[in-house]
């Protein structure tokens, strides 16, 4: 059937029942512009909302050349082979630029995307950032509903990807490499105090020793910063996603991290939390877009702008005039 044919019903008995082109079909509905199709969507998320939920979301990060993709496509095949089903999503905010890279590519992750019991999407492309993280949430969502427990979400250690990601997952996986002192001047400020876990990538052959080196410094580092995740204490471990070594270790940190904030309460917490700040936001960038986008505030805006950098009009009162213009059109509907 086509895409327009396919009724709510048809996708969300499909997506319920793990079919893949059902949960794919779901999905572009999800990630299309189009108010008819963004309608739909909520629908079947709608009719989704009260299934039962006990997936991780695990949000990866960390600059091009990390070792992002071989990480994922090696943890990601530990995880289907002890019976985890997998999703692998990406939030890539350089991909509305023409030349961004598309992240969660799936000729990045040879096995995985083989795999039956995994299922890759790559990035959402098109409009603003908060936009692709409208589509990701809403797609963590459909995988979850589609019986996929382990939700990853790749993005890049630049820009405000990582920001947005961690207000989306449980758990956040910071992969760094050797070199603690230089990679933090080229990250951004503020991102060393998201992660609940630090993986120094590439540790293997001649790389081995600067990589403990490296493991030492950021727990270094780390002690000195607060964690993101009430209770739980950040650290550094080591891993070769070449080798396949300390993924074990790895996916052990997840497990403690989940059984841990479960118990306290702080995993259900932190969810509601998301989903409030998400509501917030949402309203709040909706708001933003009518407002600039309103004719008569487009024609208003550089008069004022102008007046205020001639000593005109004061900053104050000019926002009141734009205010008042607002909601006098905004009345006349
Ligand atoms: P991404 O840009 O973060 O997705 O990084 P990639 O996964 O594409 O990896 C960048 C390069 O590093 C590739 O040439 C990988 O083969 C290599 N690489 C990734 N992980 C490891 C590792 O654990 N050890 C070694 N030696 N090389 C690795």
């Amino acid at each position: 059937k086509k895409i327009h044919e396919v009724t709510v019903d048809d996708l969300v008995e499909g997506i319920v029942n793990g079919n893949r082109v059902m949960l794919a079909q779901a999905i572009t509905l999800v990630e299309s512009n189009a108010s008819r199709h963004f309608e739909k969507a909520q629908k079947i998320i709608e009719h989704l909302l009260q299934k039962e939920n006990t997936s991780i979301r695990i949000g990866i990060t960390g600059v091009p050349g990390a070792g992002k993709s071989t990480f994922i496509d090696a943890f990601g095949t530990y995880l289907t082979n002890n019976g985890y089903k997998v999703a692998v999503l990406a939030v890539d905010p350089s991909s509305q630029v023409s030349k961004g890279s598309i992240m969660g590519d799936k000729t990045r992750m040879e096995r995985l995307s083989k795999d039956p019991n995994a299922f890759i999407r790559p990035s959402p492309s098109g409009g603003n950032l908060g936009g692709v993280s409208r589509k990701t949430r809403e797609t963590i969502f459909l995988c979850e509903a589609a019986g996929y427990n382990v939700i990853l979400v790749e993005t890049m250690g630049v820009g405000q990807g990582e920001f947005v990601v961690r207000d989306m997952v449980d758990f956040f996986l910071l992969l760094v490499l050797t070199g603690a002192g230089d990679e933090l001047q080229t990250m951004k400020k503020g991102i060393m105090e998201l992660p609940d876990l630090v993986v120094v990538n590439k540790a293997d052959g001649d790389n081995l020793h600067k990589a403990n080196v490296a493991k030492r410094d950021y727990n270094t580092i780390l002690h000195f910063l607060h964690s993101y995740t009430k209770g739980w204490t950040t650290r550094a471990l080591t891993a070769s996603a070449v080798q396949e070594t300390g993924i074990d270790e790895i996916w052990k940190v997840i497990q403690d991290f989940e059984i841990k904030t479960k118990t306290s309460s702080v995993f259900d917490q932190v969810r509601s939390e998301q989903q409030r700040k998400w509501l917030y936001t949402l309203v709040e960038q909706e708001l933003y877009k009518v407002f600039y986008d309103h004719p008569s505030i487009k024609q208003k805006l550089p008069i004022l702008e102008e007046a205020i950098v001639k000593g005109e009009k004061t900053v104050s009162a000019s926002a009141v005039n734009l205010l008042e213009a607002f909601f006098n059109k905004a009345k006349e509907f």
